[in-house]
């Protein structure tokens, strides 16, 4: 039966394809295809790590029968019994076989799929005693995964496969991997994920995610936007409602997700993604065309980037530099790839110099590490553990909490500087106190590679405005800084006291609220004034309903994802500021400046 969930929009498009549910406790585990003539080697895989769990299970029997009743209590046998059982559930074995063989993934992706649909059953079951077996079924699943660590053949992800589905029938109770191939796309769905696990979903196979958690601009979804894939977040229970493997819809521009569409949906929304791809395609054309508004005034459109690769996307976008280098992201989800916890120098100096090297002589703009609130270093802690992560150890603070892991970034970045331009940008100042401790910091990272006699070159000096007392003032912050860079996500955040990982007030972030676009407004406004430069790189500045005021309000820089520059380059082309700047006033002192931003031009 068709029914939809609604969610907000972070990314546009629409996907279309078989719903894999992925819990968060699992989401390290990998995501591949393998390739056919792999099957066996696959399947093979699981049968030995199974063998091997199914003996230990059989060593821990007997020694249990071994020992009193004082030292091994009568259920501990038993449910050492229902381990065994469930190990040899003719359902398991049979449908990772089909996992793998039909759907081509690998051992791991084929066990955890199977354990959600076999999950699943137990939930709906009326027993409790029966349904209390899901926790043991994920107990012995845990034990093979174990096993099978360190004996995959092949780690690297495949790129995603965006095939267009087709219209399916719903017969395939059975075998649900069966009746459309191997080349079937798959969409994501899961409760929860972080950003880092979002990284990890980067390369992969997905062609769309739903999560039932996050904020339209939560760093989940951030990087959801980056990925260039239809995506909804804030769904709620859209992770208890869909099933494995059922036919799902994304449409990433309303925010809606449509599960088990009937055949008529499914051509409609097939129609709106073969729509979407001509915009794309007629979009693509402009990639090489310098962004100059109508009346002759050239505006820097910058990528938005978390990894030195991205750079390859930021200059195929046509991007003039990277506006914002979200340098926490090489400090995070290193546990699950068993690395050590923090990059050292070596490695954060190789990183961001191939981000300079990956954008050909055009500026990079490093952020330093912005770690804490939604971004949490390991990807698990800061939400639980802080009463109020937003408002607490983040970003700078967090570095000026810890100097010596500071100097390090700092010394990197200088160094990187002398390959190419870099502008050095500090997120989430407040204080003057704050201020003056981090240009201390940066000369004594200078002084460090003195001594040390390391090369290093000279970098632009910027601050993030994320905070409204920053916002007022700007005064001090000029006074230090090359540059400003407005953090519109956090602005509005602690403008509006918005959580903006929160979906339950998500429908409060309004980037459009009349003191968010008076804080924005006079920042760029002294900035212009006193002849220094200012961009925009939070959402707002990828987002078109705002170009022209931001054009009108005087700002010629933005830097945004790569997958957005085309369209906001699309609104510079037609856009007037000379006509733009009495509108944008009126805009600004508007009682609902959202309205005019939305009507017809
Ligand atoms: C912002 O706050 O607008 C910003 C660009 O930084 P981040 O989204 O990483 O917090
Ligand atoms: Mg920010």
């Amino acid at each position: 039966m068709t029914f939809a969930v609604h969610g907000l929009p972070v990314a546009r498009g629409i996907a279309i394809g078989r719903a894999v549910l992925v819990v968060s406790s699992r989401i390290d585990v990998a995501h591949y295809f393998i390739k056919p003539e792999q099957v066996e080697t696959e399947i093979g895989r699981v049968r030995s790590a199974r063998n091997a769990v199914a003996d230990e299970l059989t060593k821990l029997q007997a020694s249990v029968a071994l020992m009193g009743p004082n030292d091994a209590p009568h259920e501990l046998a038993a449910l050492l019994e229902v381990h065994q059982m469930l190990l040899q559930d003719e359902a398991l074995s049979t449908g990772v076989k089909q996992w793998i063989t039909n759907r081509l993934y690998n051992a791991e992706w084929a066990l955890t799929t199977q354990l959600e649909v076999i999950a699943r059953q137990f939930d709906e079951m009326e027993d409790e005693y029966l349904r209390e077996r899901k926790a043991d079924l994920e107990q012995v699943v845990e034990r093979v995964l174990h096993r099978m660590k360190g004996t995959a053949a092949v780690l690297a992800p495949s790129p995603p496969r965006r095939k267009r589905a087709a219209a399916h029938d719903d017969d395939d109770q059975a075998d649900p991997t069966s009746g459309d191939g191997i080349d079937v796309p798959l969409v994501l769905i899961a409760h929860d994920l972080s950003p880092a696990d979002m990284l990890q979903f980067k390369k992969s196979v997905f062609a769309g995610f739903v999560t039932d958690v996050g904020g339209r601009t939560s760093h989940t979804a951030i990087v959801a936007r980056s990925m260039d894939i239809p995506a909804v977040v804030g769904a709620r229970t859209a992770s208890q409602l869909v099933r494995q493997d059922d036919w799902v819809i994304i449409d990433g521009d309303a925010g809606v997700v449509i599960v088990d569409p009937s055949p008529i949906i499914l051509a409609e929304y097939g129609f709106k993604q073969r729509q979407g791809d001509l915009e794309r395609g007629r979009l693509a054309r402009l990639r090489h065309k310098p962004a100059v508004t109508l009346d002759g005034e050239r505006v820097d459109l910058l990528a938005n980037i978390e990894m030195p690769e991205d750079t390859v996307g930021a200059v195929k976008a046509g991007a003039v530099g990277v506006g914002l280098f979200r340098s926490e992201f090489l400090f995070m989800g290193r546990e699950a790839q068993r690395l050590t916890r923090l990059p050292d120098e070596e490695e954060q100096y190789s990183a961001y110099r191939r981000a300079v090297e990956g954008m050909q002589g055009m500026p990079v703009t490093v952020r330093t590490i912005d770690i804490g609130a939604d971004k949490p270093l390991d990807g698990k802690s800061s939400r639980q553990e802080h009463l109020n992560p937003a408002l607490g150890l983040r970003a700078i603070r967090w570095s000026l909490a810890d100097p010596a892991m500071f100097l390090t970034q700092l010394r990197a970045i200088l160094r990187a500087a002398a390959h190419g331009e870099i502008h050095l940008l500090i997120p989430m100042l407040a204080h003057a106190s704050e201020i003056h401790q981090t240009l201390a910091l940066i000369a004594q990272a200078r002084e460090q590679l003195d001594q040390r006699g390391v090369a290093y070159g000279q970098v632009k000096l910027g601050a993030m405005i994320e905070i409204p007392a920053a916002a007022l003032t700007l005064k001090t912050f000029l006074k230090h800084f090359d540059f400003l860079s407005i953090g519109t996500n956090d602005l509005i955040q602690y403008t509006l006291a918005i959580d903006r990982a929160d979906e339950a007030v998500a429908h409060l972030y309004d980037p459009a609220h009349p003191a968010v676009l008076r804080l924005v407004a006079d920042t760029i406004a002294e900035c212009v004034r006193q002849g220094k430069g200012v961009s925009v790189c939070g959402e707002m500045a990828g987002d078109v309903m705002f170009t022209r005021l931001l054009l009108g309000l005087g700002l010629r820089s933005f830097s945004m994802h790569p997958s957005q520059i085309l369209a906001v380059k699309q609104e510079v082309l037609r856009a007037d500021t000379g006509k733009l700047k009495a509108w944008a006033q009126g805009v600004l002192h508007a009682e609902d400046p959202a309205a005019l931003l939305a009507a017809p031009r």
